[in-house]
């Protein structure tokens, strides 16, 4: 893997191992995100990127490595040069697998600003709350209609957010943009882990910070009360400063 160079690999679990694995390497901790993670929590979806959140302070290094080991520069005649397709907030920075398909670079502290510093993780272990591996067991095996699962055990450089965590993150991001054309998106996200996810071993809505579990049981009950919950939680988070609204 320490070979890895881009030539027109699909997209599959062996070239988001290689990506991680070369920004690992080049000294820059990395957290899978957007779509193709939540294939690996057995959730079937449409991917469109290879998304990882560095951060914030290497993101221009994680560029350079991608493009040193080959990945391709946007260009104007790139889908995602059409903005209005966009349905979720647009990366820092990306490179291109295809013209269709992307390599997503997120800074943490647009993304995962709750959790500790990727630099601080201890890795060693399995029982950090805030990541898992990608080929974690807890995950899902793949299952033909239920997204990719985990990977295998020989692709052990991905690390995601645990399933708790990435809850509470999109919780975060749906205060954050709130009233924006972003909102649906982190609903519906959420809405497909409590529907594919909650109650197994890997999401327990009681291990959700306490004033994250009234909106996340409304949701997973579609009770109108829901609003209610969001609203009083985007104030308290706002007061605490947890929360900085997205500017208009
Ligand atoms: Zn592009």
């Amino acid at each position: 893997m320490t070979d890895f160079h881009f030539g027109g690999q699909p997209l599959d679990n062996n070239l988001v191992a290689s990506i991680s694995h070369a920004l690992h390497t080049a000294g820059i901790p990395n957290l899978l995100w957007g779509n193709y993670l939540l294939t690996v929590y057995g959730v079937p979806t449409i991917v469109d990127d290879a998304a990882f959140i560095v951060p914030d302070t290497l993101i221009e290094t994680a560029y350079t490595v991608l493009a040193d080991k080959g990945f391709i520069p946007c260009a104007p005649s790139f889908n995602c040069a059409r903005p209005h397709t966009r349905r979720c907030p647009p990366p820092t920075s990306h490179l291109h697998i295809d013209e269709n398909l992307a390599v997503s670079l997120y800074r943490k502290s647009d993304t995962l600003w709750t959790i500790p510093d990727l630099e601080d993780f201890d890795l060693s272990g399995d029982a950090d709350p805030d990541v898992i591996l990608a080929c974690d067991r807890r995950l899902p095996q793949p299952v033909p209609g239920r997204g990719r699962g985990r990977f295998s055990s020989a692709l052990d450089a991905v690390w995601i957010p645990s399933a708790v965590r990435y809850c509470e993150a999109l919780i975060l991001l749906l205060c954050r943009d709130y009233g924006s054309p972003y909102e649906d998106y982190w609903v519906v996200l959420l809405t497909y882990m409590l529907e594919f996810l909650d109650g197994t071993e890997l999401l327990d809505g009681d291990r959700l910070g306490e004033e994250y579990r009234p909106f996340y049981r409304a949701l997973g009950q579609a009770d109108p009360k829901m609003y209610t919950h969001l609203d009083a939680l985007r104030q308290d988070l706002s007061k605490g400063g947890i929360l900085s609204v997205r500017p208009g």
